[in-house]
């Protein structure tokens, strides 16, 4: 690349070619010809190393309490301000949900960070197949292909599965599938999941998705817990029945049935 021949790390032309395994950005001699690679081609407003800001968002995360090193290595391999539109670009690493198009938003990333850390805690390394209610921009599909194997990730506007397959494209994400459809339904030919998290709540859990869930599986979303107030539900499935859990209140867009 122009400019830096001697540091140019062994990545195809046009990156990113590929998003780092979780393996490799754990190991730092991985991650710096990595970051540098990254640079070059960092948008205006980011600066010249994207890989700074996102460690310093981490930093001020897991001084929140962000503990899990399996998310803090997907959120340093997953460049989130490439999701956001270019005038937005500036607060990518800012905890703070930006719009993402059709009245719809990114979510901020510690509650991104916390959902995900209560979807994998059962769990030792990586969790198994995972269904995505709300693909979005796609962000937190390309954090989840970093922590699971698989990924099913649904989004009922049209517009916005395209978007994520478009920000989604160069990264080669193999394990993610992206699919337009109404995520109130679930995704039977998916099932059984380990884990299922949506980005969307709605008044109650659909009754399929705790359906499609496996034994020992567990669920991770934004349910209506007082009038309009929204609060996190962890629901496990286990041998004895479905384990309920409410956690904080939070503020998702609403899930919607049907497609548009
Ligand atoms: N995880 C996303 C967040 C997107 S916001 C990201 O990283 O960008 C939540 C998304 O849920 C919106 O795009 C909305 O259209 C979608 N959504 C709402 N109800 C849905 C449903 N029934 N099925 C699929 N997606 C739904």
């Amino acid at each position: 690349m122009p400019g830096h021949p001697q540091r140019a790390p062994k990545v195809r032309p046009g990156f990113p070619a590929r998003l780092g395994t979780v393996a490799d950005v754990l190991t730092p001699h991985q991650q710096a010809p990595s970051a540098s690679a990254q640079s070059r081609v960092a948008p205006v407003g980011v600066g010249l190393d994207s890989s700074a800001v996102r460690r310093s968002m981490i930093a001020k995360l897991a001084q929140q309490g962000l503990a899990d090193a399996r998310v803090q290595a997907a959120l340093t391999a997953v460049e989130r301000h490439r999701f956001v539109d270019s005038a937005l670009v500036n607060q990518a690493y800012e905890d703070t949900s930006l719009p993402i198009g059709l009245g719809q938003t990114i979510s901020k990333p510690s509650v991104v960070a916390r959902m995900i850390a209560l979807l994998l805690e059962p769990v030792s390394g990586k969790l198994g197949r995972v269904l995505e209610v709300g693909t979005g921009c796609g962000y937190q599909a390309a954090l989840l292909s970093q922590v699971c194997t698989e990924v099913y990730s649904i989004e009922r506007l049209r517009g916005l599965h395209e978007k994520a397959r478009d920000n989604l494209r160069h990264l080669r994400l193999a394990n993610v599938h992206l699919l337009f459809g109404d995520g109130m339904l679930g995704y039977p030919k998916g099932a059984p999941y380990a884990g299922i998290i949506a980005a969307a709540g709605g008044d109650q859990v659909p009754a399929c998705w705790l359906e499609q869930l496996a034994v020992g599986g567990r669920l991770v979303a934004p349910v209506v817990s007082v009038g309009t107030q929204q609060a996190l539900l962890v629901a496990d499935k286990t041998p004895q029945g479905m384990v309920h859990t409410l956690l904080e209140l939070v503020h998702f867009v609403p899930l919607k049935s049907g497609v548009a």
